[in-house]
């Protein structure tokens, strides 16, 4: 199997994605219910730039709405650059010169993020990447003596 490529013809492969917290900016002492406190990871904003020089860059974040104007605010203080939050829920990719600030995965031909793991079509290196992250031990061999090896899930009781 190998991974899609690239296609020069749709806008959605190329945007460049960035994640914001511990990508972007640094928080060093924690959640603070969401208080957008900490600076500028060391040549995040050269790179930001950059990369904003060549192609269109859109902001991500998991944090509720409520949380992106600040972002956007952090944004344009740090980089000088314009600004705005997603305000589309049917957008699917970005082309424009300013930052957009979204919760949604849109198209992109990277994304760079703190807590991604690269997947090349290969599921085997993808669950032992995936299983490593969250402070898993390799999947055990399942035998005939131990048959349910590595299927223990820790939520039976939820959809
Ligand atoms: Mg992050």
């Amino acid at each position: 199997m190998t991974v899609v490529p690239l296609d020069p013809a749709s806008p959605a492969s190329h945007a460049v994605g960035i994640d914001f917290d511990q990508t972007l900016v640094a928080h060093d002492h924690g959640w603070q219910d969401g208080r957008i406190y900490g600076r500028p990871i060391p040549g995040a904003i050269e790179s930001l730039h950059a990369l904003n020089r060549v192609r269109s860059v859109f902001i991500m974040t998991a944090r509720p709405r409520r949380f992106h104007p600040a972002v956007a605010r952090w944004l344009n203080r740090y980089t000088g650059l314009e600004t705005i939050v997603d305000e589309d829920p049917e957008r699917a990719y970005w082309q424009g010169d300013c930052l957009l600030v979204t919760n949604k995965k849109l198209g992109a031909a990277v994304y760079i993020d703190d807590r991604a793991i690269r997947f090349t079509g290969d599921w085997v290196a993808a669950l032992t990447d995936a299983r490593r992250a969250i402070g898993l031990p390799p999947v055990p061999h399942r035998t005939a003596r131990n048959p349910e090896a590595g299927l223990a899930h820790r939520f039976p009781d939820r959809c």
